[in-house]
């Protein structure tokens, strides 16, 4: 066995000299001047300044007067907490010579030996480790798809600015409509791409007011503005609506989002945080049971509103399984006879307790639940049963049923439509289908296919509330229509406004070169009766003919137009 052998203090001294030179962390010592006594090649490559060029050099390189203030802050801080401890360390950041920033650790002591004082200081890159943490940290508040703050970022930056503003805060929160139907009918990747593309947009338009835009996920996205006078928002959100009109370029098709947004204002409703974001949920809820594409404020009513939902829905269920639904029926007329060439039925809510229901009360409700198919199978068992009661009677005019267009994606649609046609002796032609332009918009890709089959199988086909959506004329283009529903907002003026005069009679000139007929909606006055028909329009619909009305009230009015003939 060797016998140990203590090395001798110039050798130790020389072994751990070497040491400091091949450690990777780099090592300083400075005299009670701060100015560098010795420096390890570690430090050499850290700064890009060699030995020589630093030694009896003032830590920092430069003479404290060319520092910058935030360097002289630095080496201020760090001299007073060595005076009173002996000891600091900290993370900081470190320009190289080349401008590099590196992110090091620092352990500095301050040692006396021999009366003398001394610094000693050992710095270690810790790039990679803060890079890390910089991930960790931008998983944990950003979210990933866009990189705006997350739902936890947003509470936290609103909770602040809550304690310390004087002025009001709106909070808002803001939701794609139909973002579900978006992704089922787009995928998922092109949705993703559409909300970065949203982002952008929001962000382009520089919202003066605007604190903090954040997106929670999803469609879900909040926006917390601070203002002197609320109002001032209100155009900032309008502005969010309206760059939705430009249309989204996706696999070379334009897509129009429609976004709905629910506000609360800070203090009127609330001083709490979680209590305001809430609040604006609840507004953002309800203006989507409203259908939707619009801004909407917050007020204590939404608290029953909510309640009265849950129960809708479940009322709803048991209608469709009740049969409570019906069609009422209003006469389409040709204007320059008089006589009924159809009906256009419109559905009718018989409530246990409520009464007679009109669409406006459920029909959101229905199409929001999926129900949409089902009401469409009851009306349109009714109407098919009603026309060939009619067809006995020895009427042949047609009757018109509203679809929303996501019924037929519906898997059954096709097929039940068909077979309407085996059970019923009617012929196809007497069955009419009106969609809207505003169900169309996101032309769900089997639509086309589902209504040339329609029409190959003998149906006509409505374009409903034409001139109301974004997109209609490319819609007469891309779809096999056979009339246009001239929107009953283009007819209520058309007597006093030339404008309106002038857009109807564009429509109507549109269907005549297009091959398709025009149907005038919501004719209230002779006034408007005579116009439409000076105009060209063939046919008309409205109040001023007759309201719509129960099957026998519709049968007593289809035997009076025929004795009066
Ligand atoms: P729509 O298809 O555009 O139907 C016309 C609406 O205007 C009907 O309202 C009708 O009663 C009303 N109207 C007709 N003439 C006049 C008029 O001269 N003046 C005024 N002010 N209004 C007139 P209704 O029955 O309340 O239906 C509203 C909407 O509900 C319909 O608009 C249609 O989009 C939808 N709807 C109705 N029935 C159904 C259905 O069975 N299924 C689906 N998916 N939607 C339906
Ligand atoms: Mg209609
Ligand atoms: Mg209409």
């Amino acid at each position: 066995m060797s016998t140990f052998k203590q090395i001798s203090s110039p050798i130790k001294q020389q072994l751990l000299s070497e040491l400091c030179e091949r450690l990777d962390d780099a090592i300083f010592i400075l005299d009670a001047e701060l100015r560098y006594l010795a420096i390890n090649a570690a430090y050499e490559d850290m700064l890009g300044y060699d030995e020589d060029f630093l030694l009896g050099r003032p830590l920092g390189i430069y003479a404290s007067e060319f520092l910058s203030e935030k360097e002289a802050a630095l080496l201020r801080h760090i001299t007073d907490r060595l005076d009173s401890n002996g000891f600091y360390e900290n993370e900081f950041v470190l320009a190289s010579r080349y401008g590099q920033k590196i992110n090091c650790y620092i352990a500095f002591n301050r040692t006396c030996i021999e009366a003398t004082t001394y610094y000693f200081a050992i710095i270690r890159d810790i790039s990679s480790a803060v890079k890390d943490r910089q991930q960790m940290t931008h998983l944990l508040n950003y979210n990933q798809l866009t990189g705006l703050a997350n739902r936890k970022v947003f509470l936290s930056h609103s909770h602040d600015l809550l304690i310390t503003t004087e002025q009001q805060l709106v909070i808002a929160r803001a939701n794609i409509d139909r973002y579900r139907t978006l992704t089922n009918s787009l995928g998922q990747e092109l949705v993703n791409n559409l909300m970065i593309e949203f982002v952008g947009r929001v962000n382009s338009l520089g919202l003066k007011k605007l604190h903090c835009f954040a997106h929670f996920g999803g469609d879900d996205f909040g926006l917390l503005f601070e203002c002197k006078d609320t109002d001032m928002i209100c155009s900032e959100l309008d502005s969010i609506l309206q760059m939705c009109e430009r249309p989204f370029k996706v696999k070379g098709k334009d897509i129009y989002l429609q976004i709905s947004i629910g506000v609360s204002y800070y203090p009127q409703d609330g001083n709490q945080v979680t209590n305001l974001v809430n609040k604006a949920e609840k507004a953002l809820h309800y203006i989507k049971q409203q259908g939707g594409h619009g801004i909407c404020r917050y007020s204590d009513k939404m608290n029953y509103i909510a309640i009265d939902n849950l129960q809708l829905e479940s009322e709803l269920r048991k209608a469709i399984n009740d049969n409570q639904f019906e069609p009422y029926y209003q006469p389409k007329i040709e204007l320059s006879t008089g006589a009924i060439t159809g009906f256009e039925a419109l559905v009718r809510w018989r409530h246990p307790s409520r009464g007679l229901l009109s669409p406006k009360d459920f029909i959101d409700a229905i199409i929001r639940h999926k129900m949409s198919f089902e009401l469409f199978c009851q009306m349109a068992l009714q109407i098919t049963e009603q026309l060939s009661i009619w067809q006995d009677m020895g009427f042949t005019q047609y009757v018109s049923i509203n679809a929303d267009a996501a019924e037929f994606r519906h898997p059954e649609f096709f097929g039940f439509v068909s077979q309407l046609f085996d059970r019923y002796p009617i012929h196809p032609y007497q069955l009419h289908i009106e969609v809207t332009e505003s169900s169309l918009m996101l032309r769900h890709a089997n639509i086309k296919q589902q209504l040339i089959a329609l029409k190959e199988l003998g149906v006509c086909l409505a374009l409903d509330d034409f001139g109301t959506g974004y997109a209609s004329l490319s819609y007469l283009q891309e779809y096999p229509f056979d009339f246009i529903k001239v929107d009953r907002s283009f007819i209520s003026e058309i007597a006093h406004n030339r404008t309106q005069q002038a857009i109807v009679q564009c429509i109507l000139d549109l269907a005549t070169a297009l091959d398709m007929s025009a149907i005038a909606e919501g004719i209230e006055t002779e006034q408007q009766r005579d116009l439409l028909l000076q105009m060209g329009s063939k046919y008309g619909q409205g109040y001023w003919f007759g309201r719509p009305v129960a099957a026998e009230v519709a049968t007593t009015l289809l035997t009076e137009s025929l004795l009066s003939k």
